[in-house]
């Protein structure tokens, strides 16, 4: 695969989430043909949360069209506020049980983004082939073929699997039991309520205008914040965000089907919380649907690209728990690491296999990295006398190794 791969580059991308998009946008931008695909029946999917953004910020912008920094800021939660002419551009942790701010993380530039709203925005200049769910790849001479439950294939030189914790892609590239994510022993609840109008100004009023973040000293987190404010004037129209987790005790907790509502409510009244999560808590309507979570980890162990022409990105790559907030500013940072990978192929400056090993060796080396060190603070964090010894305090919400980038974050 020499010059014929550089004139004849076709990148096939499995999955159309936060780090699939940036991909395709970043190849579009660049001029490198490309096919991406998703299992979902449409952009539109309701399952959906948030994600603060920080390190990783200036990479999504290297792959969005230039034109849409401005766009970006829309994809806020609140997209009414700019948290960094604020200086708010910062993560609090609070002490659940008083509401006193405790430790404090700058973030330069930090925006909370709506999953959904940044997926419908990017999914909507790219041509995404829906219903096309990856079942197997095979390879030859010029690349590698997908196949789709459908039943339809098609071939392309290069394809990047960014299909979420759950991939199929990377069960392509490893055996089943190392492709397989590990379970922590934690319980999760990640869900949207909506409130009245007077509850909903409540909680807004009361919580940090870019993500609120609580442990109660009873080993409980929650993060609170709104996930979509689409009228101003109408609060009863705002939806929020509530991502809870604790550590399994007891067989309840386990059994995870069951009651899920009440049995937050009922952590919440027990353990005594300050406000606004008291009243974010209960005043949940109880027909809210709170889905069965588990908390997955998976740690990369390197994976056979098949000379390049195969690889992975994203939660693909790196399945890591959210109480540092790095699996998206990582997944963005892959997208970017690979169109740059692509840019050297398509110039003739690297072969395909050099390139995609290069690409490989960084995502695995952080990946590993960041899974153990994210993991570790999951512990940390429902630890409450031994959180000042936790990854957070002394690495802050920053990268794990030297990413330094535009705005000068660095992972030093
Ligand atoms: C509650 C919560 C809070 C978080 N908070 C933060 C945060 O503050 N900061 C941060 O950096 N990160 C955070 N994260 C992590 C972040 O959400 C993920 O890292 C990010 O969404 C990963 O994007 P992705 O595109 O790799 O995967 P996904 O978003 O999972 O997208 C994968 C896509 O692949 C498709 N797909 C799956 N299987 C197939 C198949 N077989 N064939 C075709 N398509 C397929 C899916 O339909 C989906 O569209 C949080 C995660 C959670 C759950």
């Amino acid at each position: 695969m020499g010059s014929a791969t550089q004139d004849h580059l076709l990148v096939l991308i499995i999955g159309a989430g936060p780090a699939g998009c940036a991909i395709a946008q970043g190849l579009k931008k660049n001029g490198i043909s490309f096919k991406i695909f998703d299992k979902a029946k449409a952009a539109f999917r309701n399952r959906h949360w948030a994600f603060t953004v920080g390190w990783s910020r200036p990479f999504l912008l290297e792959l969005l069209p230039e034109e849409w920094a401005d766009r970006l800021t829309k994809c806020q939660v609140d997209p009414f506020i700019d948290c960094e002419k604020t200086g708010n551009d910062e993560i609090v942790i609070y002490n659940g049980a008083t509401k006193e701010g405790e430790f404090t993380f700058p973030i330069p530039g930090a925006k909370e983004i709506n999953m959904k709203k940044l997926r419908m925005m990017c999914a909507e200049s790219i041509d995404v082939q829906y219903d096309k769910r990856l079942t197997h790849l095979e390879y030859d001479e010029d690349g590698a073929i997908v196949h789709f439950q459908d039943g339809t294939s098609v071939r392309g030189t290069v394809v990047v699997g960014v299909d979420g914790a759950n991939s199929q892609m990377r069960r392509c590239l490893l055996p089943e039991a190392a492709a397989t994510p590990d379970l922590l022993p934690f319980a999760l609840m990640n869900f949207v309520a909506s409130y009245t109008a007077e509850q909903a100004l409540f909680i807004k009023a009361g919580i940090h205008p870019l993500v609120d973040i609580a442990i109660h000293p009873s080993g409980h987190y929650i993060r609170l914040n709104v996930l979509d404010m689409p009228d101003l004037d109408k609060p009863e129209s705002w939806t929020f965000q509530i991502l809870s987790t604790w550590p399994i005790k007891n067989v309840e907790d386990y059994d995870n089907d069951a009651d899920r509502l009440k049995r937050l409510k009922a952590h919440v009244e027990r353990d005594g919380w300050a406000e606004p999560y008291k009243t974010a808590i209960e005043c949940i309507p109880e027909d809210t649907e709170i889905l069965k979570d588990q908390l997955k980890i998976w740690k990369p162990s390197p994976w056979d690209n098949h000379g390049g022409r195969a690889t992975l990105a994203g939660d693909a790559a790196h399945t890591m728990t959210f109480h540092r907030g790095q699996g998206a500013n990582n997944a963005f940072r892959d997208a970017f690491v690979f169109v740059q990978a692509m840019k050297q192929v398509r110039s003739g400056e690297c072969r395909l296999k050099e390139a995609v090993d290069a690409y490989d060796k960084d995502v695995v080396e952080r990946g590993m990295k960041e899974v153990q060190i994210s993991k570790s603070q999951t512990f940390f964090t429902h630890d409450w006398e031994r959180f000042t010894t936790s990854p957070v305090m002394t690495m802050g919400t920053r990268p794990c190794t030297d990413v330094e980038t535009a705005d000068g974050a660095s992972g030093k």
